[in-house]
């Protein structure tokens, strides 16, 4: 069991499953650039995230519940949470259509992971709401989408601990991650940003210009 003090962010696990150094330049190095995409779906998640309950035919509808799991030690918060008579189900509210990765699965069958802890109860599936088409999409919570999961958050920890920023490696999706220019997958030669800024700097100061810097 983890102590509260060392749960790690549930949406970290978002970023590690789309590319481990974006993941390192988000939660190590605090690097964030905002592209059309993240922003719709903050707007997205900001309409979800408003900490309501409402109760409609027999279903109570809590938004923004924070969840929480001193097993897997991860924390974060579910867009919706809906009781009704077949128990818990979280639902998860995405931007554009759905995606052809798993990322968004592995976010929900995390939210998942911590409400089954926090309620003592099995949660077979949930639900991926995409504003295009506008409608719910099934996802079951069976073996081989917990496994990825735990997988996932096992490598959050190890990564967390070790504190590196993995490497880049140029890849297609590299075209819509929003710290394509943060990261450089093609020009920083496999450094960290960090790493690459202070090289870049000290070539500055001593006269030899910027490698891959126009
Ligand atoms: S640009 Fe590519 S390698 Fe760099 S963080 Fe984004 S997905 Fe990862």
């Amino acid at each position: 069991m983890y102590p509260e003090d060392d749960l790690l962010p549930l949406s970290a696990l978002q970023h590690l499953a789309f590319c481990e150094r974006q993941w390192g330049l988000i939660h190590l190095e605090q690097q964030w650039n905002e592209n059309r995409l993240t922003a719709e779906g903050r707007l997205l998640h900001e309409n979800a995230d408003s900490e309501t309950t409402e109760i409609r035919d027999g279903v109570r509808t809590c938004r923004g519940l924070r969840v929480r799991s001193l097993k897997y030690g991860i924390a974060g918060r579910a867009d919706v949470v809906e009781f009704g008579p077949d128990g818990p189900r979280p639902v998860e509210y995405k931007r554009g259509k759905p995606k052809k990765d798993d990322i968004d699965e592995v976010q929900l069958c995390a939210q998942a992971l911590c409400l089954e802890e926090m309620l003592g109860v099995s949660i077979p599936e949930g639900s991926l709401f995409y504003g295009e088409p506008r409608r719910r999409t099934p996802v079951i919570f069976d073996q081989t989408l917990r496994q990825r999961v735990e997988i996932l958050i096992r490598r959050l920890h190890e990564l967390t601990r070790a504190a590196l920023t993995p490497h880049p490696v140029y890849a297609p999706k590299c075209r819509s991650c929003s710290l394509l220019e943060v990261c450089g997958p093609k020009a920083t030669g496999g450094k960290s940003a960090k790493q690459y800024l202070k090289t870049a700097l000290r070539e500055v100061l001593d006269g030899g210009g910027v490698r891959g810097v126009e």
